[in-house]
């Protein structure tokens, strides 16, 4: 079952987020008791106005009771569907908006007159708890059944920030106080969209960064969750200044040369249970220079546009016609289902490449440890092949490889058959989880590298994150003494 394009990503991340919802149920239902309660929707929107002037609409994102209330208690039952294009139109929202204001002066005007008695604080306060109440409490919550921030996408009171937060910028007043979504460098952004599927409000940052790298989409209402969420780690929340300094200081070695590649798929062979090679023969241009460590990108989908990064698993390095790379399926999972279901041998597909310098051993390492975790393994298909038959620097090099069952190792006969024919070359295989036939090493990666010696050896890492986790650890652990730095280690997780 394909998974649902939107996350029900983590949201939240501090504390006020987590309690701020308890104001919705004490000023909506305590304001019908003790009407005056309500006068704090007032000064609710004051604060939404005023910051609205000078942060756009930030105070839905991190300061709104509502907003807490949908992102911290409502998503986990939330459908998390797309919001209709109906709530998402600028026309339903401006529209919404004057009537709502209509409405709201009307009722205000009937108030007004009681000024000076000792009556009008009890009725204003009893007009904004029922507004309160009714719209974004009563109907937002319903809206919610479909997505927590349906609401969000027409409410008036964020539509108030908005216009605030365009005469801010008339007025030329929050160029540093306004913080936008800022990506550090576009050559490197993976467009797997996890920033626009994490997204409460459905936007697209990835495919709207303006000239200066930021998303001036002004529905973005500054939550932080695309950054926090963004698996290249590429997105910062910051003012123009800060942008142009964020984006001046990235190292772009290994991205240069990225470029689009139309290819056709050639073969498909499967190699495990729920792992398959995909070989793609390059038709425009015919032929791409990578350096072996590198990835690609492959579009799975075009509306939304999705790619998805793998990293080249060819062993043929001296045909630059064709590009291989071994796609695992992620239970649930959206690019490689796809991918397994949907791809078939003479289909065309695009990619973007080549990306990346992390896996790409050093010109001249003389003693080099791999450390592959499940997929993980894939970069190192062509990197042990380089490093045999090109490096002349090379004296040692070494691959651990572990998986969880003895069935799930893919490549191992390659390598095997590499560490016959080289005695520089030794390729460990380790397993956490073995049944009774297995006679190699048993336990993590980790496990085996706290039985080497790791000094002198540079140190590449790939696979999932808590494995890198892991073996970084262990090497922050034992470094210091066996004089690895951190300028050593190298990692990328799959
Ligand atoms: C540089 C690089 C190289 C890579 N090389 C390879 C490779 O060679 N082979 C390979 O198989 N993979 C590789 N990957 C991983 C690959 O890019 C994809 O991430 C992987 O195929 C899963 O994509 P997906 O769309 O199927 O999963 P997605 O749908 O994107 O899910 C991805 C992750 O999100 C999590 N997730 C799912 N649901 C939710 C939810 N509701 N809320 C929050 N999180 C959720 C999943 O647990 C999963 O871990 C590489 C990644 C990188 C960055
Ligand atoms: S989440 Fe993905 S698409 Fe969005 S900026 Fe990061 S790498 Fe690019
Ligand atoms: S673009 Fe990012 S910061 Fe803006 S609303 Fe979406 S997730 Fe939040």
């Amino acid at each position: 079952m394909a998974l649902s394009y939107h996350l029900k990503a983590n949201r939240i991340f501090n504390n006020w987020r987590k309690i701020a919802w308890i104001f919705v149920p004490v000023i909506a239902f305590g304001g019908l008791l003790y009407p005056r309660l309500g006068l704090l929707v007032g000064l609710i929107m004051l604060s939404i106005m005023f910051l609205g002037l000078f942060r756009g609409k930030y105070w839905c994102g991190n300061l709104c009771p509502h907003g807490s209330l949908f992102d911290y208690l409502v998503l986990p039952v939330s459908l998390n569907r797309k919001i209709p294009a109906f709530f998402k139109s600028p026309v339903t929202k401006w529209l919404f908006f004057i009537f709502y204001m209509f409405m709201f002066t009307q009722r205000l005007s009937n108030v007004i007159p009681l000024w000076g008695s000792t009556l009008f604080l009890d009725r204003l306060g009893y007009l904004f708890t029922r507004q309160y109440l009714t719209m974004p409490t009563v109907v937002g919550l319903s809206l919610s059944i479909i997505n927590p921030r349906t609401w969000c996408s027409v409410c008036p009171m964020g539509s108030f920030g908005q216009l605030m937060y365009k005469l801010g910028k008339v007025l030329r007043i929050n160029g540093n106080t306004d913080q936008k979504v800022t990506i550090a460098a576009k050559a490197k952004c993976h467009r797997c969209a996890t920033c626009a599927r994490v997204c409460p409000m459905q936007l697209e940052p990835y495919r709207n960064f303006n000239e200066q790298n930021q998303f001036a989409d002004e529905s973005c209402i500054r939550c932080s969750t695309c950054v926090k969420h963004c698996p290249a780690n590429l997105l910062w929340m910051a003012n123009s200044a800060n942008g142009r300094r964020i984006t001046q200081n990235v190292d772009l070695e290994g991205f240069e040369r990225r470029m689009p590649l139309q290819a056709v798929i050639e073969e498909i062979k499967p190699l495990a249970d729920n792992v398959k090679e995909y070989t793609f023969r390059l038709v425009d241009p015919v032929e791409v220079d990578y350096n072996p460590g590198q990835f690609i990108l492959v579009k799975v989908s075009a509306e939304p546009e999705v790619y998805r990064a793998y990293s080249i698993s060819s062993s043929d390095l001296k045909d630059r016609s064709r590009l291989k790379v071994t796609v695992q399926r992620v239970p649930g999972g959206y690019g490689s289902g796809i991918i397994h279901d949907q791809f078939e041998v003479g289909m065309p597909v695009e990619l973007e490449g080549p990306l990346g310098n992390e896996l790409v051993v050093k010109g001249e390492a003389k003693r080099v440890l791999l450390v592959a975790g499940g997929i993980g393994i894939t970069p190192f298909v062509p990197v042990v092949k380089a490093l045999l038959e090109g490096s002349n620097s090379i004296v040692d090099l070494k691959l651990i490889y572990g998986v969880n069952k003895a069935d799930q190792f893919i490549y191992a006969d390659y390598f095997e058959k590499l560490s016959a024919k080289s005695g520089k070359f030794e390729f460990i295989q380790t397993v956490a989880f073995p049944d009774e036939h297995w006679r190699g090493y048993r336990g993590f990666v980790t496990d085996v590298m706290k039985q080497m010696d790791l000094e002198g050896y540079e140190i590449y890492l790939c696979g999932p994150r808590p494995m890198v986790d892991a073996a970084l650890r262990l090497i922050e652990e034992v470094g210091g003494e066996k004089g690895i730095s951190r300028e050593d280690v190298y990692y990328e997780s799959a």
